[in-house]
């Protein structure tokens, strides 16, 4: 099943047609605490499930061209985000002042956060500051999200807490020799987390390492990869980070950048596709504010 979040934060699974409003599913919802409530429907979905199912045959679709899509979790707890997690990524950073440049992996670094105020959805632009000093990136990743509280989970156990896959593109400000920044300040630029179009749920992916990830810029593809090159895979993730604290319903866990990371300006177009859980197409623009 396809979950997305749309319009005032309504919450809808999406067909063929369109996207079916099935936010009634949840009891108690209410328009002021909506963007909040994406968790809760995640945390009782296998409760709430025969009714989504109910009136997603029974509500009229929206064409999808016709909604905004907003992130499919709006306001989770955390962002966790994985750093150099495949080795060829590794390699075309490796020697640079762009990054933080350690020469390790998440394997040994674990996890940083992106603020979740960065986050946006897959109708709205990625928007740069107006810095021309600085360079800007893309970075196309599977990004999954926790189902149920993990807590101390072994990886054979993992996936039991994934709700569904998605794609984040984690965009990035460089560094340079002299200007330093803080990671997650770099990262945390508001809308340099587009997450979406959807949720895949994990009924429908059984195995996450099966999938590929392709991103263009301006009709160039520049990322293509495999999810079986993570260095640390999804149940490793997990296991790794359950080990630090609770992973909470909704949370978003984006899974690492492949080899490809490129400039973006201004006027370019971002295509970011996984078969089988979506496709995004972002423009590219300066803020104004
Ligand atoms: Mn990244």
């Amino acid at each position: 099943m396809r979950i997305a979040v749309f319009d005032e934060y309504r919450i809808g699974v999406v067909g063929d047609d369109g996207v079916h409003d099935v936010t009634a599913a949840l009891p108690g919802w209410r328009a002021e605490l909506a963007p909040y409530l994406v968790n809760d429907f995640i945390a009782r979905f296998a409760e709430l499930r025969p009714a989504v199912e109910q009136l997603a045959r029974d509500t009229p679709p929206r064409p999808l061209d016709q909604v905004r899509l907003r992130p499919p979790v709006p306001r989770p707890t955390h962002v966790f985000a994985a750093p150099v997690n495949y080795r060829a990524h590794q390699a075309e950073m490796k020697g640079s002042p762009m990054g933080s440049n350690t020469g390790l992996t998440a394997a040994e670094l674990g996890f940083f956060l992106k603020a979740t105020g960065s986050l946006s959805g897959a109708s709205d632009p990625i928007e740069l500051p107006a810095r021309p000093d600085r360079r800007f990136d893309h970075e196309g990743e599977l990004a999954f999200v926790i189902g149920r509280q993990a807590q101390g989970v072994s990886r054979d156990q993992a996936l039991d807490h994934v709700f569904g896959y998605t794609i984040l593109v984690d965009c990035t400000m460089r560094m340079t020799a002299t200007q330093r920044e803080e990671r997650v300040l770099r990262k945390s630029f508001a809308s340099f987390a587009p997450l979406g179009p959807w949720i895949v749920t994990a009924d429908e992916i059984p195995d996450p390492s099966r999938l590929t990830i392709k991103l263009w810029v301006n009709g160039v593809q520049q990322q293509d990869a495999s999810l079986t090159d993570l260095i640390v895979d999804v149940p490793g993730l997990i296991e790794q980070a359950s080990a630090v604290l609770p992973l909470l319903p909704g949370d978003v866990y984006t899974t690492g950048s492949p080899a490809g990371v490129g400039e973006l300006h201004p006027g370019d177009e971002v295509v970011v596709e996984i078969a089988g859980v979506g496709r995004m197409t972002l423009p590219v623009r300066t803020r104004d504010w």
